[in-house]
């Protein structure tokens, strides 16, 4: 069944497109049966499933990490993890780079974006991501490389597509900007439900886990 579903979802995509495999809490056998498909990056939201998956699929994959980051796990997260989709804060920028500059590494990273301007989710504003990338800007141990966001949950995917749109425009904005260190490359966005509304919003990574994995138990 992943097998089926991973190349089933790569033919679908456009090219440009990225599939992460969204492996929260799936078994590292089963994320090495998704890497074995064809999934060349899997995405995870905490730092203990990521080290047993990482254990057993190893460097087969790209590993980005999707979940809510605390300081605390930043210096295991920098040794495993290709990227950080979900940079949210000065404080957690600024501990990444400390723990980056100690292992000598440059994290490249992605901006969290609270599309939704939910009370309740992480992620900064769309109105505050200026001020925000200028603020880690200086920061030599972590690349911004992009725009990660969730969105409300709908049942209907096209009503996710407006917060799509603005953090799409968001995104064209900000590069335009032509910020030093700044590479506006990666824009992640779209779930099992909503990935083609994302992908015609200019998604270029999207992040699914049911549709390659089944329900979560
Ligand atoms: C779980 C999760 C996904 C995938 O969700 P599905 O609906 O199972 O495809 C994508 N992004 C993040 C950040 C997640 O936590």
């Amino acid at each position: 069944m992943i097998e089926e579903n991973v190349k089933k979802i790569l033919q679908e995509l456009p090219q440009g497109v990225e599939l992460m495999a969204a492996a929260k809490a799936r078994t590292p056998e089963e994320i090495m049966r998704a890497a074995q498909a064809g999934v060349k990056i899997v995405g995870e939201n905490y730092i203990q499933e990521a080290l047993a998956a990482f254990n057993v699929v190893g460097h087969r994959v790209k590993w980005h990490f999707i979940g809510h980051l605390q300081r605390n796990k930043v210096k295991k997260a920098v040794e495993i993890f290709d990227m950080i989709e979900t940079v949210d804060s000065p404080e957690l920028s600024k501990e990444i780079d400390k723990r980056c500059n100690q292992c000598k590494r440059i994290m490249p990273v992605l901006i969290e974006i609270n599309s939704g301007r939910e009370k309740q989710k992480f992620g900064i504003f769309p109105e505050d991501a200026e001020d925000f990338i200028k603020e880690i800007s200086g920061l030599k141990n972590m690349k911004t490389e992009g725009f990660m966001t969730m969105g409300p949950m709908f049942g209907d995917p096209e009503d996710a597509r407006p917060y799509f749109v603005e953090t799409k425009k968001l995104f064209d904005r900000i590069k335009t900007l032509n910020l030093p260190g700044l590479e506006m490359k990666y824009l992640s966005m779209g779930m099992t439900n909503s990935y083609q509304v994302a992908i015609e919003e200019g998604a270029n990574i999207v992040r699914i886990g049911t549709k390659i994995f089944g329900e979560r138990g």
